[in-house]
Parts: structure tokens; C-alpha cells; sequence
């Protein structure tokens, strides 16, 4: 059957023909249609599979390894950054295995697109000795899901299928397997202490020196499986380029677009890599290694005539495409004409906006609060990840570390500054995720400190993924941040500034009054949800009244809602079109009242 899929959705298609029966992870772009896809499939199949988001990757991980060492398929999904959170598990789950199929699936975002830091996932994986898989598009996404639960399962090892961006998020017509059935697999653990409880030294030389052993019989199963027929296709010119994953697209549409007369071989498990390859490079007077992002292939065939990131002739950072690999072929001397990949026009010629909170966002609304009541040359504002970030270009937030730093931080610059307030801000989501130990560990030490919760009841900025109290009412955030000790102040926000601002008056009283972390839960939903934003929207829309405008900026760099913008008569103007009516700048953000309710015609 032939599907138009998207990488992601691929991945999904392959889990379930793989009988994956257990899927775990938390929502991060570019990875999170792995598995609301495997949700949909499920409920529409009605299949016998567990696919649930966890609080965080740490736990996502464990809770599907569990299932793998009882004997189950299972998959965890997640981002590269997400990949730092459950590493942890990740280095004693390659060194203990497992016995049904693991696979580890984490996309990468090569140029940073959207995320803290680039990072190479295949690097994780050399860390942690297990095997990764580098698909290249959709399709092969669908049949590398496949493989690496297949040789996850025949080396009791975890498998890593490691995505980027392009692949993820890219679309193909990809084939899938006609008349598939499900088979359910019945979990049945089998006790056996030394190899399942990761324990220092008793047992685990052992398991140090199998891990290794391992290591050597997969690079002769990626030598015999997925080499040697590629290589015995090689014409056997004087140069060759090595690449892998959505970087072979742009290294062979380069060779084939120029028509260069060179070897071009592509490497589908980039790590653990056959000594073979490394006796091939030598009959190569110079090999170019294509590859995103990190030089890990390069690395591992460190030699004179190899080439790529770490000899200069490849970019250290950012994505690739076509331009930049030309660009290489060029430096290394496999080409020497014209750039045919000459951009039309640069980004940089382009008017760029500033990315921003959506119009009616309330989170907008609180960072306008907090800024009037807790000043910024008497305050610190560290914040965190998640949609609310965007609260940067509100001059909102001054530190964004990884999940649940905002605590942490707050933490730490409440005893290096102590002149200043600290005000740090975090989502529910991002909360539960990484901001409840940070939390204990505050108040265990009286730290003194403000956490505003922006609660939207969602994980907006992935796709609006469910979380915990939304999914489960009984996971109550209050009753949370009181059981880790800290004082609470509820906030059921209101479109109206003037209540904003005074609810954070009262907060600014409140704290200066107790010895302790004050958290403040700020609730209300995401505009994009669609279903209950209705509920608090007014419906009022905003013009301007240009006669009042004096052109001062408050509205343009303190509030920043995106249909505002000013006109060519230098005055304030809204896009209709964008405004959202939620009415919170005619409630009193412009210190001259430009704001006022559109009539309609
Ligand atoms: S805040 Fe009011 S006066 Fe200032 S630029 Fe905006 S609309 Fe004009
Ligand atoms: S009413 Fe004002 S604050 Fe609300 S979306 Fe429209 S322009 Fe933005």
C-alpha cells in the first residue's frame, strides 16, 4: 500500500509493523508526530498498544525499557536536546540490553530551527555503544524503523533511529507493508538480578566486556547487511564521498548535478562502522565525508586522505544543502566551476519580524504585569522552554537554560544577587518535566525566590500534547508545588490588564512577607485551543485612535502583540486580519488610551 507520509508518521507506520507494543517519550519538534501518529493508528485499528506521553524523556525511556526487558517491543521517542534528560537511562540500558526490541528514536534539528543547541545524536549513541541508524527520507525512515527493531532484537540491544529535521518533517510517497497484523506479545519478566539490576562491579565486568563483544558482531552485521553490496557497486574512481542520512540527498544530487566522476557511498549505520570501510578509504587518494552535523563518521575513519568537518573543508555549524556542499567540493578540489546554487535573493534582505507570543496570548499579559510590578533594574527574570519563551522579545526574560532551569537559576541568582527580585517563569508542562526537584531542593534550602507557572493546560509550542493535570485532574499543579513545600497564589487570568497587574501587586506583598519560594499558578488555556479559548476571549477587537498615538513604542516593545505595527503616517495601526479580539490593549496598556473597540461597519 502506498502512503503519502511524513518522516515522523513513517516512523509510526514502522513501529506498529514492527509490533511495537509499547510507546513512551515527551513532545519536543521536530519528533512529536511519532507518536500522536502511533496514537491515531492504534485508535483506529483498535490495536492492543500502550502510547502515552511522560512527564519527561528520562521517564519515557524507562517506562518503555521496562517493557523491552519484560520481553515486549518497545519504542521511546524524543528531541536531540530531550536525549540529554534521559542519557542517564540511556548508558545502563546499552550496557544491561534487552529482550524484546528497544529503539531509541530521537530527531535531531541540524541549524538549530528550533531548539537550545544543535547536537549530533549519533554521538550519544558512540557513547553509549549501541547501534544508530541514519535514514535519509521518509521512506527510509519507515524501513530503518523496521531494521533497528529487528537487530534491536537480535542483539538484545538498544537501537537508535536517529532523525533530523528534514527528514522528520519532509513528505514522501512511501510503500508500506500490504496486510499487516498485529501480533500482541504477552510481557513475561524473567527474574535475573546480576543482568537486570545495575549494581557498581559485581557482574558488570562482565557485562562491560559483552558490551564490547557486541559492538565487534554488529560491525560485521552492518559490514555483510549494509555495506559490502554497496561497496562492490563502486566504479572505483580516483576520489570518493562518504555520507549519511539526509546529507547524502545533498552530497549526491551535487555529484549528479555536476556530473563529477567520483564514488559516492552511503553509510546507513553510522556508528558501529566495519573495519572494512577503513581498508576501502585507502584506495581513495581523498575521501570527503558528508555528513550532518558532528564528524562522527570522519571521526571514526580518522586517516591522511579523509576529509570533512574537522580538516576545514566542511562547516562547523548549521545545516547543510546543496550550496555549502558545493562549496566543499570545491575546497577539496572535486570541482572547480561556477556556483550553481546562487541563493535569488539573502535572508538577510528579507524584513524579518521578531518571533512572538501569539495575538491574545495570555501569557503576553503576565510578562507586562510582572515587568510593571517588579522592575527590571530592581529584578531578575530567568525563564525556561516552551512557547512562553518567545516572551524574550517582550524584554520578559533574561536567562533560557534547558527544562526546568527557570527554578534552579532562580535559585542560584537568588543568593549571588540578593539586591534584586527574582521572578522566574515556567509552563505547566515544563514543570512537571524538570521544575519539581528544583523546586524541593529550594525550599529545603530557604531559598527566596517568585515561580510564576504560566499553566495553558497544554504542551502548546509541540503541537498542544496533552499534560498531566489536563489528562488527570488528580495530578493537581497546587496541591504539587505545596506538597514540595513552597506557598502558592492562584491566578485565573482575566483579559484585563489592570486585574493582571493587580493580582502581581498582591503577589509583590505576599512575598516580601514570607521566608520561602512563592509559586504562582497563572491558569488559563492556550488561544489555539480552540474548543475552550472561546470561552474568555471578549470578542473585542481593537483599533486605533490616531489622534492619540504620540508614536511612544510601549505598545511595540513592552507589550508586542503581533498585529500592531505602525503605519506610514508613523502611527500605531492593527491588522485586523490578525487580531484576535481578546481586548487586553484597549484595558490599558497606552499610557495615551490609543486603544479603543472597533465599531464594525
Ligand atoms: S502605546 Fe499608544 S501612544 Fe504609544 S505607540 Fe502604542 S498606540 Fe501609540
Ligand atoms: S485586541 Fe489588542 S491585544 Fe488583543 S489581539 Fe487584538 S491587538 Fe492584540
Amino acid at each position: 500500500m502506498k502512503l503519502t507520509l511524513m518522516g515522523n508518521e513513517a516512523i509510526a507506520w514502522g513501529l506498529i509493523h514492527s509490533n511495537t507494543q509499547m510507546v513512551s517519550g515527551y513532545p519536543g519538534t521536530p519528533s512529536s508526530e511519532i507518536l500522536t501518529t502511533v496514537q491515531k493508528i492504534k485508535d483506529s485499528k483498535n490495536l492492543p498498544v500502550y502510547a502515552q506521553w511522560a512527564t519527561n524523556e528520562k521517564v519515557g525511556f524507562e517506562v518503555a525499557y521496562a517493557g523491552a526487558i519484560a520481553g515486549v517491543n518497545a519504542a521511546a521517542t524524543m528531541k536531540q536536546v530531550g536525549l540529554n534528560v534521559a542519557s542517564d537511562a540511556l548508558m545502563s540500558a546499552s550496557f544491561i540490553g534487552n529482550k524484546g526490541a528497544f529503539v531509541l528514536i530521537v530527531a535531531d534539528d541540524p541549524g538549530f530551527n528550533s531548539s537550545q543547541t544543535e547536537q549530533d545524536s549519533r554521538e550519544f549513541a558512540r557513547f553509549a555503544r549501541i547501534p544508530v541508524l541514519d535514514p535519509a527520507t521518509p521512506a527510509e525512515a519507515y524501513e530503518f524503523t523496521k531494521l533497528a527493531s529487528e537487530i534491536s532484537k537480535k542483539f538484545e540491544i538498544p537501537v537508535m533511529l536517529r532523525s533530523v529535521m528534514r527528514v522528520s518533517h519532509s513528505r514522501e510517497i512511501v510503500e508500506i507493508d500490504d496486510n499487516f497484523e498485529f501480533k500482541e506479545q504477552k510481557g513475561n519478566f524473567q527474574r535475573d538480578i546480576p543482568r537486570w539490576a545495575a549494581v557498581p562491579r559485581e557482574g558488570r565486568l562482565k557485562q562491560a566486556y559483552e558490551q564490547l563483544e557486541r559492538i565487534e558482531a554488529i560491525k560485521k552485521y552492518n559490514y555483510e547487511n549494509l555495506i559490502k553490496s554497496k561497496i562492490d557497486k563502486l566504479k572505483g574512481t580516483k576520489n570518493l564521498i562518504i555520507s549519511s542520512g539526509a546529507a547524502y540527498g545533498y552530497a549526491k544530487e551535487v555529484v549528479d548535478e555536476l556530473n563529477l566522476d567520483v564514488d559516492i557511498l552511503k553509510i546507513d549505520m553510522p556508528y558501529p562502522l566495519p573495519d572494512e570501510l577503513k581498508e576501502l578509504v585507502k584506495n581513495y587518494e581523498k575521501v570527503l565525508v558528508v555528513e550532518e552535523t558532528y564528524p562522527v563518521i570522519e571521526e571514526e575513519l580518522r586517516s591522511e586522505n579523509v576529509f570533512g568537518r574537522m580538516s576545514g573543508h566542511i562547516h562547523l555549524v548549521d545545516e547543510m544543502n546543496k550550496e555549502r556542499v558545493l562549496e566543499a567540493y570545491k575546497k577539496i578540489g572535486f570541482y572547480e566551476g561556477e556556483n550553481i546554487y546562487k541563493p535569488y535573493f539573502k535572508v538577510e534582505d528579507v524584513n524579518q519580524r521578531k518571533p512572538n507570543l501569539c495575538p491574545g496570548c495570555p501569557h503576553r499579559d503576565v510578562f507586562f504585569a510582572i515587568k510593571k510590578v517588579f522592575r527590571p533594574k530592581k529584578s531578575i527574570y530567568p525563564s525556561d522552554i516552551g512557547c512562553y519563551t518567545l516572551g524574550i522579545n517582550l524584554e520578559a526574560i533574561d536567562t533560557v537554560l534547558c527544562m526546568g532551569a527557570s527554578v534552579s537559576m532562580a535559585h542560584g541568582l537568588s543568593i549571588a544577587d540578593k539586591e534584586k527580585t527574582v521572578i522566574a517563569t515556567i509552563g505547566d508542562s515544563t514543570f512537571f518535566h524538570g521544575g519539581i526537584p528544583p523546586l524541593i531542593n529550594a525550599v529545603y534550602q530557604k531559598a527566596k525566590f517568585i515561580l510564576v507557572i504560566l499553566d495553558n493546560s497544554t504542551v502548546a509550542m509541540t503541537g498542544r500534547q496533552t499534560t498531566p493535570e489536563r489528562e488527570n485532574p488528580q495530578v493537581d499543579l497546587k496541591k504539587v508545588a505545596e506538597g514540595c513545600g513552597a506557598e502558592v497564589m492562584e491566578y485565573f487570568y482575566k483579559p484585563d490588564i489592570n486585574e493582571t497587574i493587580e493580582f502581581f501587586k498582591k503577589v509583590k506583598k505576599r512575598y516580601q512577607e514570607i521566608d520561602k519560594p512563592l509559586v504562582v499558578i497563572s491558569r488559563q488555556y492556550c488561544v489555539l485551543d480552540k474548543e475552550r479559548a472561546k470561552d474568555f476571549l471578549p470578542g473585542i477587537f481593537a483599533t486605533v485612535d490616531e489622534e492619540k498615538c504620540v508614536a511612544c513604542d510601549v505598545c511595540t516593545t513592552q507589550f508586542v502583540c503581533p498585529p500592531m505595527h505602525y503605519n506610514e503616517r508613523g502611527k500605531i495601526e492593527i491588522d485586523p486580519l490578525l487580531c484576535i479580539g481578546c481586548g487586553v490593549c484597549i484595558s490599558g496598556i497606552c499610557p495615551t488610551d490609543a486603544f479603543i473597540p472597533r465599531r464594525e461597519k
